[in-house]
C-alpha cells in the first residue's frame, strides 16, 4: 500500500489483533518516502502513528484519527563490526543474520518481534541484553525540527524500557540504526540465571552465539513469548507491565506488607520488583480469565487476545483489574509497557 488508503483496520496489523480504522495508511518504503509522509502530514497539521510490526501497541477500538505511515524501508550495511540497518527490516531476521555471523550482542534478544526502528523506542531487551548496549547511533527525523540526524548512543536517553524516542513520543521517527557487534565467535557474558542454567554455564561465561540464540527461543516458546499462530498465547503485545522500580522507602514500605518480596537491587539504591509476582500474589493466576481477554496462561505478564475476538476496551478491561489489584494489595502501581494509541490504561 504504498498510496494512501483509507479506513484501513488497525486489528490485522497488531499483534493483539486489536484496533479500529485508520483515516489513511500508507507503506513508505524508503528513508525518504517516511520523512516525506510525515512532514507533509506535519504541515498539514493531520496527526501522524508511525507503525512498525504492531507488537508493542495498542490500539483503540475507534482506530486512529489521522494517517498511519507503515515502515516498510530496507537495507542493511556493514563496516567491519558496525552494521547500519533501515528501521523497517525485521529484528529477529537481524539477530538470525548476525548470530550466523558469529557476531555477538544481541543474540539474546532473539524471537522479539517487531522491526529493527522499534527496538530503540522502548530499549528492547530480555534476557540479560538490552539494545542499549550495542545501539552506536540512532538515524532520525526530528518533526520538532524538521531535520534528520545522527543520534549517538549517550544521546538516546537510554533506561530500563526507556529512552529519549519513548520519552518524547512521536517526535523522533527513527529511519535507521547502526549497531556495533563484536565479531569474536561468542556471545556477550551470559548476564540471566535463566538462561545460564539452560546453557548449563555460570553467569558471566560465554558460550557461541548460536547456543544462546537457541537456548532463548527455548525459553521464550516455553512461555509464549515467541508469535506463533497455533500459540493463542502469543496473541498479545508482549509484557503488558514494566518491572516497577521503587525508591528505598516505597521498598521499606513494601517490605511491611510483603515480607521477603522478591527484588534486585539496583546500584544507586532503587529496588526492581518483578511485576509477575506482584500480579500472582494479588491473586491474578496464569490463564485468568475476563470475557474474551485473558492472562497467558504461560506468562503472568502477559495480557492476551487468545481467540481473536476481545475488542481493545475488553482487553484493558482486565489489565486495569490487574494494576487495581496489585495497587491494592502492595501499594504499588504498575505501569504499561506498550504504546497506547487513542486510548489509555
Ligand atoms: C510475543 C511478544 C514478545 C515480546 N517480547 C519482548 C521482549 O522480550 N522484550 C521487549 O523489549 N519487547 C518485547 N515485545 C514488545 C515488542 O516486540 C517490542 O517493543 C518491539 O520493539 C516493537 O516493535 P514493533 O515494530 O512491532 O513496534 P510497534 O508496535 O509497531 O510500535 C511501537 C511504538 O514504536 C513506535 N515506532 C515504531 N517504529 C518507529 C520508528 N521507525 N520511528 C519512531 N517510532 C516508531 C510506534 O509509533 C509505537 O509508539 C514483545 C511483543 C510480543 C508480541
Amino acid at each position: 500500500m504504498t498510496e494512501r488508503v483509507a479506513g484501513v483496520r488497525l486489528a490485522p496489523y497488531t499483534t493483539l489483533g486489536l484496533g479500529g480504522p485508520a483515516r489513511a495508511f500508507v507503506a513508505a518504503e524508503s528513508a525518504e518516502q517516511i520523512v516525506e509522509l510525515v512532514a507533509a502530514a506535519d504541515r498539514a497539521g493531520e496527526p501522524v502513528l508511525v507503525l512498525g510490526g504492531g507488537s508493542n501497541l495498542v490500539v483503540s477500538d475507534e482506530g486512529f484519527d489521522g494517517l498511519v505511515v507503515r515502515v516498510a524501508s530496507r537495507g542493511i550495511e556493514i563496516d567491519g563490526d558496525r552494521i547500519t540497518v533501515q528501521a523497517g527490516e525485521d529484528w529477529d531476521a537481524l539477530v538470525a543474520r548476525a548470530v550466523a555471523e558469529g557476531r555477538s550482542g544481541i543474540e539474546c534478544l532473539s524471537g522479539i518481534p517487531g522491526l529493527v526502528g522499534s527496538t530503540p523506542i522502548q530499549n528492547v531487551g530480555a534476557y540479560g541484553q538490552d539494545v542499549s548496549q550495542t545501539i552506536a547511533g540512532v538515524r532520525v527525523y526530528d518533526r520538532k525540527g524538521g531535520d534528520v540526524r545522527d543520534l549517538p548512543a549517550r544521546e538516546c536517553g537510554f533506561a530500563y524500557r526507556h529512552s529519549v524516542f519513548k520519552e518524547e513520543l512521536g517526535r523522533y521517527v527513527v529511519l535507521a540504526v547502526t549497531y556495533e557487534l563484536a565479531g569474536d565467535g561468542l556471545s556477550g557474558p551470559v548476564a540471566y540465571k535463566e538462561l545460564a542454567g539452560r546453557l548449563g554455564v555460570a553467569l558471566g561465561e560465554r558460550v557461541p552465539p548460536a547456543e544462546a540464540r537457541a537456548a532463548v527461543l527455548e525459553l521464550r516458546r516455553g512461555k509464549g513469548m515467541v508469535l506463533d499462530a497455533d500459540d493463542p498465547d502469543s496473541r498479545s503485545a508482549g509484557s503488558f507491565f514494566t518491572n516497577p522500580i521503587l525508591t528505598a522507602p516505597e521498598a521499606a514500605e513494601l517490605e511491611l506488607r510483603a515480607p521477603g518480596f522478591p527484588r534486585w537491587d539496583m546500584p544507586d539504591g532503587s529496588v526492581k520488583v518483578p511485576a509477575a509476582w506482584l500480579i500472582e500474589n494479588a491473586g491474578f493466576p496464569k490463564g485468568y480469565r475476563r470475557g474474551p481477554a485473558r492472562i497467558s496462561t504461560k506468562h503472568t505478564l502477559a495480557m492476551t487476545n487468545p481467540e481473536m475476538s476481545a475488542t481493545t476496551a475488553e482487553l484493558l478491561d482486565l489489565a486495569r483489574e490487574v494494576r487495581d489489584g496489585v495497587r491494592e494489595k502492595f501499594g504499588v502501581t504498575l505501569v504499561n509497557e506498550p504504546v497506547m494509541v487513542g486510548t489509555h490504561l
